[in-house]
């Protein structure tokens, strides 16, 4: 991983202005550039116009400075070119290897130079290390660590200002070891800080002018706007590797709480086996007071074990390891089994329920795994009771149609709002908030009930008006010859 500080340590205010006298000397030879910005286009933005149409009794000295002009031309827009291309390549991959790979051999071959580098600051050891180099970054490069005081880089990241040293071997900033380190000799170098944001997080160096005339105002440009599209391909892998790593660290904590999940569930599975098994012995053989008390006690056991089958088949969800023990069954009984199974809590809220089944002559085989399926059933009548109140309605209907078989779960309930046909097969999610909701549970039913229609291929989802009720359809596939 690439590493950073938060910012450069802060410049003393005057101290790239006032330079110590014995430097005088050597720093009027080079010179700061500090740019006004100027930009290859003119203020309209287009290129600048050319001279007038060229008559056939222009002087040779205007046909030369107009060669010359194309030729400059010719020049910014083959650098117009190539920044195009490293843009499009900055916006097409992540891999900053190869993209800074393009920048540094770009920033030579524009600027004419023998070397291009990106160094990047350290926050750690406060020094600067080389990330990128023409030609790659050597061991031999990578080993040295340049100093912020006493390098023209650490010059530039302080400052935050590009710099030119035409003669680099006689300025005081200059560090001669990376020189000592490669084997390479430094003339002269250009500097421009890498930001992101308002902080510097490196700096871009070309080396070494080929031509007489040295590094222009055009150089600096060039530079500046290769070292921006650097800064930006550093800072997004920067982004991507603490995706990762928020990703990685994510998964773990998920692994440790499933881990929490699977152990505290086979922990309390049994002690909670004995508490059942004792409170109906104790129903089954005491009477009046005691045997009421009995009662509470298995129902609250019943309701812990409910709770952690909820959370040991979320488990499975989750890592996608739902064991399937199919068979082939009656889908029609299954429903009446679930029925019975609620009779005594829509009795105790006196509401209807009915079932229908089409065709009505047939058993409706499915081939599946039943217990999961009876708990998809479970799941929705008990919604079904506990969201509809006194005297309401529930209706089951299943259909075989063609080779899906459709279940419907619909009651005259409470219902629920549009925006939350979706979100309810969240897990722990509740369309009442937790805190000042009036029924019971957990938010983990129907998160359990997708997962496990899911697992079987089929599909489930709700229509509703709120006030009036809720239709939860359920599909699934069916092999054609098994409904009877
Ligand atoms: P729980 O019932 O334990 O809260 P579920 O996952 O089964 O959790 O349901 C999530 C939420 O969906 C419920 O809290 C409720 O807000 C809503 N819901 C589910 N079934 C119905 C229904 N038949 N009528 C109205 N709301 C329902």
């Amino acid at each position: 991983m690439l590493k950073y500080l938060d910012g450069p340590p802060e410049e003393p205010e005057s101290e790239g202005e006032t330079r110590p006298a014995t430097q005088t000397e050597a720093a009027e030879d080079n010179w700061l550039a500090e740019l006004d910005n100027q930009t290859l286009l003119t203020e309209e933005g287009t290129l600048p116009e050319l001279e007038p149409a060229i008559s056939p009794d222009i002087e040779e000295n205007q046909a030369s400075t107009l060669k010359q002009k194309i030729t400059g031309l010719e020049h910014r827009i083959g650098y117009l070119e190539r920044i195009v291309k490293v843009s499009q390549i900055l916006n097409s991959t992540l891999s900053l290897g190869p993209l800074l790979q393009i920048i540094v051999q770009s920033a030579t071959e524009l600027t004419d130079t023998e070397e291009c580098s990106i160094m990047l600051f350290d926050k750690n050891t406060q020094e600067l290390h080389f990330a990128e180099a023409t030609g790659g970054a050597t061991e031999a490069m990578k080993k040295v660590s340049v100093p912020l005081d006493g390098s023209i880089g650490g010059w530039v990241v302080r400052s935050n200002r590009p710099l030119l040293i035409r003669d680099a071997k006689n300025d005081p900033r200059f560090y001669p070891g990376v020189d000592d380190a490669t084997d390479f000799e430094t003339r002269s170098i250009l500097g421009v800080p890498l930001r992101v944001r308002d902080k510097v997080i490196g700096v871009l160096e070309v080396v070494n002018k080929r031509s007489e005339e040295g590094f222009s105002q055009d150089d600096i440009q060039i530079t500046e706007t290769l070292g921006a599209h650097a800064a930006i391909a550093i800072e997004n892998a920067r982004l991507m590797d603490e995706l990762q790593q928020a990703y990685r660290d994510l998964s773990e904590i998920d692994r440790i709480k499933g881990d929490f999940v699977s152990i505290a569930s086979h922990e309390l599975r049994t002690p909670l086996s004995v508490i059942l098994g004792y409170a109906s012995f104790l129903k089954e053989n005491v009477t009046g007071q005691a045997s009421e008390q009995a009662d509470i006690v298995l129902n609250s056991a019943m309701r812990l074990r409910a709770l952690i089958d909820d959370m040991v088949n979320l488990r499975h969800i989750q890592t996608d390891e739902v064991p399937l023990e199919r068979s082939i069954f009656s889908l029609r009984q299954l429903v009446l089994d679930v029925v019975k199974e609620f009779a005594d809590f829509v009795q105790a809220k006196e509401q209807i329920l009915t079932t229908r089944f089409a065709p009505d002559d047939l058993l409706l085989n499915i081939d599946a795994d039943r217990q999961k399926l009876y708990l998809v059933l479970a799941n929705l009548i008990s919604n079904a009771n506990k969201f509809t109140g006194p005297g309401g309605r529930i209706h089951i209907n299943v259909e075989l149609k063609k080779h899906e078989y459709w279940i419907n779960v619909i009651d005259t309930g409470v219902g629920i709002p549009e925006t939350e046909y979706n979100r309810i097969f969240d897990q722990f999610y509740q369309v009442e908030p937790a805190l000042t909701r009036k029924y019971e549970g957990m938010g983990l039913g129907l998160s359990i009930v997708k997962g496990m229609v899911e697992v079987h291929k089929g599909r489930i989802w709700v229509e509703s008006v709120v006030g009036k009720g809720s239709n939860f359809s359920v599909v699934f596939p069916t092999a054609p010859d098994v409904a009877n």
